[in-house]
C-alpha cells in the first residue's frame, strides 16, 4: 500500500491514532472519572451514538492510507464493549498497521486476554496506581483491591501479550507508592511509566501542586536504583526511559506537565461518539460519524481528516500555563481515553 504522508502545520506527520471503544468504566478513578461527578444518574453514551466496529474499521483504514502505522484502543474501559476482539481481529487485516495495542485496567483480562492476542492484539498497557489494597481501592473508587489487576497482569503474560504498567502519580495521594511499584515491575520485568497527574477534563479538580514531576520520582528512584538511559526508539516516542542497571527491563516517564514533547506529536484521538480530536487538551472536536453516516465516499471521508491535520496547530502543554488552563475547554479523559 503506498501510503500519503499528511503533514500538519507544525510539520508533524500523523502516525499513531488513540480509539477510544466506550465511555463508560467499571472504575472510577478519581483522577479521571470521580464517583461523585460520574453516579448512577450519569447518563453515558447511548449505543447508537458509539462508533460501530464496521465505522471503526472503515475510519481506521482510512487513517492508516494517511501514514497511521499504530493503533491503541482505550476507553473508559475497552473491555466493557463487546466482543472487542473481533474489532481487534478487523483491525489487524488491515495493510499498512504495523501495531495494535490496548490501554486496561486489568480487572476483565482473565476473561479476555487469550482471545485477544489470538485477534493480532500486541501488547497492553495495564493501569496499576498502587500494590496496597486499601489505596488502590480508594483511588480507583470502587474498593476494587490490587488482585484483580494482578491475575490481569498473568492473564496477559500467560497469553504473550507485551505488557507495560501505567501508574498515574499523584501528590499525597499515592506518591508513596513510587518505590513499592518500582521494586515490583523489576522482580517482574515489567515495564513502569510514570504518568504525570494531567490536567484533563475539568472534573478531576487538577493543581499544579498534586503533580509529581519525572524529576522527582526520579530523584526518589535513584536512592534506591541504578540507571542508564535508553535511546529513544522511534521519532515521537512519548515516554523518557531508563534501565536498570544490569538488566534488560526498563522505566519509563510520561512527562506531559513537565517536560512537553508537543514538538514531535503525531497522535490523532477518536472519541467514543465519532469525533476526531487533534490534542488531549482540545476540547473542539471534529465530527466524523455524523460526516460518515451521511453516505459519502472513502474519498471525501479522506479529504475531511486531511483537511483537519492539515490545520492542526496544537501545542498545549508547551504553552500550558494557569490562564490557558483556564481559558481551555477540554474533553474529559473517559470520552479520549489519554
Ligand atoms: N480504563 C483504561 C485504563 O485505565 O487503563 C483505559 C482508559 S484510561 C483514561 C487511559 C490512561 O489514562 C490510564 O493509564 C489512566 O491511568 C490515565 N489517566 C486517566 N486520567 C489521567 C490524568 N488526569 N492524568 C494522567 N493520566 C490519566
Ligand atoms: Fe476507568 Fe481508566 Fe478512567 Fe480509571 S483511568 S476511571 S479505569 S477509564
Ligand atoms: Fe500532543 Fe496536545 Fe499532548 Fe502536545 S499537549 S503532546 S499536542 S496531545
Amino acid at each position: 500500500m503506498t501510503k500519503q504522508q499528511v503533514r500538519d502545520q507544525l510539520n508533524r506527520p500523523l502516525r499513531d491514532i488513540r480509539i477510544s471503544v466506550i465511555d463508560r468504566c467499571n472504575f472510577r478513578c478519581q483522577y479521571c472519572m470521580p464517583a461523585e461527578l460520574f453516579g448512577p444518574d450519569f447518563t453515558f453514551l447511548p449505543r447508537s451514538e458509539l462508533l460501530s466496529y464496521e465505522e471503526i474499521h472503515r475510519l481506521a483504514s482510512i487513517f492508516i492510507s494517511l501514514g497511521v502505522e499504530k493503533i491503541r484502543l482505550t476507553g473508559g474501559e475497552p473491555l466493557m464493549r463487546k466482543d472487542l476482539h473481533i474489532l481487534i481481529n478487523m483491525l489487524s487485516k488491515i495493510e499498512g498497521l504495523k501495531d495494535i495495542a490496548l490501554t486496561t485496567n486489568g480487572v476483565m483480562l482473565p476473561k479476555h486476554a487469550e482471545q485477544l492476542k489470538a485477534a493480532g492484539l500486541k501488547r497492553v498497557n495495564i493501569s496499576l496506581d498502587s500494590l496496597n489494597d486499601e489505596l488502590f481501592g480508594e483511588i480507583n473508587g470502587r474498593n476494587v483491591g490490587v488482585g484483580p489487576v494482578l491475575k490481569g497482569i498473568e492473564a496477559a503474560k500467560k497469553a504473550g501479550l507485551g505488557i507495560k504498567i501505567n501508574m498515574v502519580v499523584k501528590k499525597g495521594l499515592n506518591d508513596t507508592e513510587v518505590i513499592p511499584m518500582a521494586k515490583f515491575c523489576k522482580e517482574n520485568d515489567l515495564e513502569l511509566r510514570y504518568i504525570e497527574f494531567m490536567d484533563v477534563g475539568s472534573t478531576n479538580g487538577w493543581k499544579m501542586d498534586d503533580v509529581v514531576t519525572k524529576k522527582q520520582i526520579y530523584e526518589m528512584l535513584k536512592e534506591h536504583f541504578e540507571f542508564e538511559p535508553v535511546e529513544a526508539a522511534y521519532y515521537g516516542e512519548v515516554a523518557k526511559r531508563y534501565r536498570y542497571k544490569g538488566t534488560n527491563t526498563d522505566v519509563g516517564f510520561i512527562t506531559s506537565v513537565s517536560e512537553s514533547f508537543c514538538s514531535t506529536c503525531t497522535r490523532a484521538r477518536l472519541s467514543a461518539n465519532g469525533q476526531i480530536f487533534t490534542c488531549l487538551f482540545n476540547g473542539n472536536g471534529h465530527d466524523i460519524k455524523e460526516f460518515m453516516r451521511s453516505g459519502v465516499s472513502d474519498k471525501e471521508i479522506e479529504q475531511r481528516i486531511k483537511d483537519i491535520w492539515n490545520h492542526r496547530q496544537d501545542r498545549y502543554s508547551d504553552e500550558r500555563t494557569e490562564e490557558t488552563r483556564k481559558a481551555r475547554k477540554k474533553i474529559e479523559m473517559s470520552y479520549i481515553g489519554g
